[in-house]
């Protein structure tokens, strides 16, 4: 059985709470301990964090990789996972930029944005992706006898919490790390007038408000629910500049945890979901194929420009 290693992200010090998912899905493909790769600078406090979710922990600590550059990021796991290997990352930005170079490098065979996995039959590993917006699901078999590099759907797998692995860290050499790619800075967003990373609750607002004078929907809500609650959006309704940036929740917006998520005709794609970071999920989409549905806690079918103000009237009712 080929060798199963997790690459994990993290942030400001902080493991990315995807390392918990990868866990589970390591063990999806093989009943071997899993290894998990943590990459960066000072990163000793980060790979004893990964040591608790994984039994094998490989810490990878170079000044080149203070900031998580995809090509030098490559270049060290290339250096470290030997051929044959199977190379989980979380389906994300960075992993859209560092797992398809790496598994040409290691000559393997590359899945992105899996949504299951449904088992290993020989050398075949059997995974499930979502086309055509999460219209049709498809089942795909991947050739793992010279390696793998999978790309995992944050929300795929339940997070395994316990953080009782008492793992072993490792650190590897990571060989020469030179690169064409060059880290200049980071340029952080605008700060809005409304924080959305704070609300207890969101009534989160995709293209299925079909409307810009709709958007009211949204805003009566939040203001019939109170105080706990804010209104905040996916990427098309910040292109439309029907709302500000301020309120983008996904992998280019904020990332948000509060105790509950209105997600209202928000499809489910991976760069929206990669910013909910816990609470309980609703969804209400007037399509019962929505991917979101797949996601969330409670799923409404229903048309929005209905149910918002429908509810609005119903918790002013309560009051
Ligand atoms: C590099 C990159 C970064 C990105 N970053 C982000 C990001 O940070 N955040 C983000 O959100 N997106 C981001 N995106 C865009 C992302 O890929 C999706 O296009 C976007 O999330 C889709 O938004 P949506 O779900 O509102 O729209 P759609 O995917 O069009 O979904 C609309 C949904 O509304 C439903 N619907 C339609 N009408 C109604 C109705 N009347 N009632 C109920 N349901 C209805 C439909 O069934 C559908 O499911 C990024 C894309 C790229 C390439």
């Amino acid at each position: 059985m080929a060798q199963v290693f997790a690459y994990l992200n993290h942030k400001n010090g902080v493991l990315e709470d995807a390392a918990m998912e990868l866990i589970n899905a390591a063990k999806a493909i093989s009943s071997e301990p899993a290894t998990a790769i943590v990459c960066g600078s000072g990163i000793d406090a980060v790979a004893t964090a990964a040591a608790a979710i994984f039994p094998k922990v490989i810490k990878v600590d170079n000044a080149a990789l203070d900031y998580p550059n995809a090509e030098v990021v490559r270049k060290a796991l290339v250096n470290v996972i030997p051929a044959g290997s199977v190379v989980l990352f979380a389906h994300n930005t960075f992993s859209m930029d560092c797992a398809p170079g790496l598994s040409v490098k290691l000559n393997a065979s590359f899945v992105a944005d899996i949504v299951g996995i449904d088992g290993v039959d020989g050398s075949t590993l059997k995974v499930v992706r979502q086309e055509f917006g999460g219209v049709v699901s498809t089942h795909v078999g991947v050739d793992m006898s010279a390696g793998a590099v999978v790309a995992v759907r944050p929300g795929t797998f339940a997070p395994d919490e316990s953080k009782a692995a008492g793992g072993a860290v490792t650190a590897a050499d990571a060989g020469d790390l030179s690169a064409k790619r060059k880290f200049i800075e980071i340029v952080a967003p605008e700060a809005g007038d409304v924080d959305i990373t704070k609300a207890d609750i969101l009534v989160s607002i995709g293209r299925g408000i079909e409307d810009e004078e709709n958007i009211q929907l949204a805003m009566d809500l939040k203001e019939a629910i109170g105080n706990a609650a804010e209104v905040s959006c996916s990427r098309p309704i910040v292109d439309a500049k029907w709302l500000e940036a301020s309120r983008q929740v996904g992998t280019s917006g904020c990332t948000v945890k509060p105790k509950v998520y209105m997600a209202c005709g928000i499809s489910g794609s991976f760069q929206h979901l990669g910013g909910i970071k816990g609470g309980l999920l609703i969804a209400i989409n007037k399509n019962p194929n929505a991917p979101i549905f797949q996601v969330a806690n409670v799923g409404i079918v229903a048309n929005i420009v209905e149910f918002l103000p429908a509810l609005t009237e119903k918790i002013e009712e309560m009051k």
